[in-house]
């Protein structure tokens, strides 16, 4: 992706700026593609602003996320929508910085006090961040790693259904890191707690930044090394062992659990670094 992140603007770009507009948690696009407006095209919007940052430029159109006021109209041709829902339709480009624009309003949203004494925050005038005039506190945006996992036993992959996803789906484990633990202690610790499995051979695969709200998936391939599945009941509803040929419902394309779950069906080819 030719996208280059920015704190300050730039004067020198030949192309209109990309507007990541958000009421709410729904976001402004174009309903005939689906696409971002372009600066010119969301006219009186940008006199109502809450809030606004420039995150950098995409293939050289300078890319900003706002947020406007709660019953906001959208502009003809265009209408809000949750990021979910654009998932796979937006583009990858598109959707992966509407997710940073997405992050930035959010925190911005909620660190407009000091989590310490509890004044008022003032934005920090070199890079993203806010600081407390009165006890100088400086908060900045939110990333909350998530480890998420394939585990193999022979020709099977490990697949469950959470209480928590809304459809019938099945997918690949997952869970927040903890303070103080690895990567790899936390994929252990997930996939024993969650199902009773232990696991070994751990092999990094690759990250997805999650906007919900603010996650950066960290992917590994694992082995199974012993025990029987017993499931939680609390995270997980059901789980088991599946081939290529049995697989259920699975999660859609877009996401790092689908990536995860296609490696595992096209053979478990050796992990390809990504530039
Ligand atoms: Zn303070």
């Amino acid at each position: 992706m030719n996208f280059v992140p920015a704190f300050l603007p730039s004067s020198s770009h030949a192309e209109p700026a990309l507007w990541f507009v958000f009421c709410g948690d729904n976001m402004l696009v174009t309903e005939d593609a689906p696409g971002i407006p372009r600066g010119d095209e969301i006219g009186g919007l940008t006199d109502s602003l809450l809030r606004s940052h420039h995150l950098g430029t995409l293939d050289d159109s300078p890319c900003y996320a706002a947020e406007v006021p709660a019953g906001t109209g959208a502009p003809a041709g265009m209408s809000f929508h949750g990021l979910r829902t654009l998932l796979g339709t937006l583009g990858e480009d598109l959707f992966t910085v509407a997710g940073r624009a997405f992050q930035v309003i959010d925190w911005d949203r909620t660190h407009q006090f000091c989590g310490r004494c509890g004044k008022n925050t003032e934005p920090k005038k070199d890079e993203r961040a806010r600081v407390c005039p009165s006890c100088d506190l400086v908060s900045y945006p939110d990333v909350t790693p998530a480890v998420i996992m394939a585990v193999t036993r022979g020709n099977e992959l490990l697949l469950a259904r959470s209480g928590r996803f809304t459809g019938s789906f099945f997918s690949v484990l997952a869970g927040f890191v903890e303070q103080g633990e690895t990567f790899e202690e936390c994929v252990k610790r997930e996939v024993r707690e969650e199902v009773g499995i232990e696991i070994d051979n751990l092999r990094y695969f690759g990250s997805q930044p999650w906007p919900f709200p603010h996650s950066l998936m960290v992917g590994f391939t694992a082995e199974y090394a012993g025990g029987e599945i017993s499931i939680d009941h609390e995270e997980i509803s059901e789980a088991g062992w599946f081939t290529a040929a049995t697989l259920p419902e699975i999660p859609r394309r877009g996401t790092i659990a689908r990536r995860l779950i296609d490696w595992f069906s096209s053979g478990c080819e050796a992990i390809q670094g990504e530039d």
